[in-house]
């Protein structure tokens, strides 16, 4: 039965029942299931006659009004009443709420960018978006990584200038070798980013390590007409980025980025200047402050 909750929920194929708010302040509303397709199995497609038990889930949704809602959708399990089927048993979905799904299906697109957004997560990064919609960190990763995977092409267009650079990205991990007695990188603190510098295509990749093999295997694994477009490729002042693309793209001009050679020369700059922490500003005087603002 559709009531005025259920209309403006507008969670297709759940029903709202009682509505009430609770010490908090917050609306909770009991769901039921108002699909009939939600009590065929979904390995065999027969429609089940038989409930083995009740269970209650909590999937979080959207603000409704702007005003943060909890669901409870009490469901049924069901046993497959095909013989020999694998799935023998199976609790109720819909489309909003997968089987386990612990977010509503727009909420996950939401926070993931999906949904009808322009660009993925909506111009946030994931961690903002994981703030706005008061969800993980992890969860709006994957739902990011599945919302590019489904609308990024496989490979990337041929690129005629080429970056690549290092990113930093959280703390290594390391795990005992009892074999090697040592200690093995399970989570290297850098990844290698590659980057259309041409074209419009922005980042093309990123790639965990910082070494020589984690260049190549990236770039030997694009098609070797893809490898032969590429004209150009800046680098920092890094011998193990020109020690790739000697290997991969021996035709290609190797540049040094504008950037990096600024940098470069205002750390020795401040280095003559005795400023203190080269990396981080200049403190030591006003005249080096005055120079390397003008590096900058
Ligand atoms: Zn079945």
């Amino acid at each position: 039965m559709v009531n005025d909750t259920t209309r403006l929920l507008g969670l297709d194929g759940l029903v709202a029942g009682r509505l009430e708010v609770d010490v908090t302040g917050v609306p909770v509303v009991d769901l039921s299931t108002g699909c009939e397709q939600a009590r065929c199995c979904p390995q065999c497609g027969q429609r089940a006659l038989k409930v083995k038990q009740w269970t209650t889930t909590r999937p979080r949704d959207l603000p409704v009004g702007g005003r943060t809602v909890r669901l409870r959708w009490r469901k049924r399990r069901w046993y497959c009443p095909t013989p020999g089927c694998p799935r023998k048993s199976f609790t109720e979905q819909v489309a909003q709420v997968p089987a386990r799904a612990r977010l509503t299906t727009r909420l996950r697109q939401a926070a993931g960018g999906g949904g009808g957004g322009r660009s993925p997560t909506r111009g946030r990064t994931i961690v903002q978006a994981a703030r706005d919609h008061g969800i993980s960190w992890p969860v709006v990763a994957a739902a990011f990584t599945a919302h590019v995977s489904a609308v990024l092409p496989a490979e990337p267009e041929p690129v005629a200038v080429l970056g690549i650079d290092e990113v930093r990205r959280g703390k290594p991990h390391w795990i005992w070798d009892e074999q090697a007695g040592s200690w093995t990188t399970t989570a290297d603190r850098w990844h290698v980013g590659f980057c259309d510098l041409s074209g419009g295509q922005g980042l093309l990749a990123q790639v965990e390590g910082r070494s020589t093999a984690a260049v190549t295997g990236w770039l030997t694994a694009r098609p070797q007409a893809s490898r032969e477009q590429v004209k150009a490729v800046a680098i920092d002042m890094c011998t193990v980025f020109k020690s790739a693309i000697r290997q991969v793209l021996p035709h290609a001009v190797l540049v040094v980025d504008h950037f990096h050679i600024v940098q470069v020369r205002r750390e020795a700059l401040c280095f003559r200047e005795g400023c203190k922490d080269p990396t981080s500003g200049c403190r030591s005087s006003s005249v080096t402050t005055l120079r390397c603002t003008m590096e900058k």
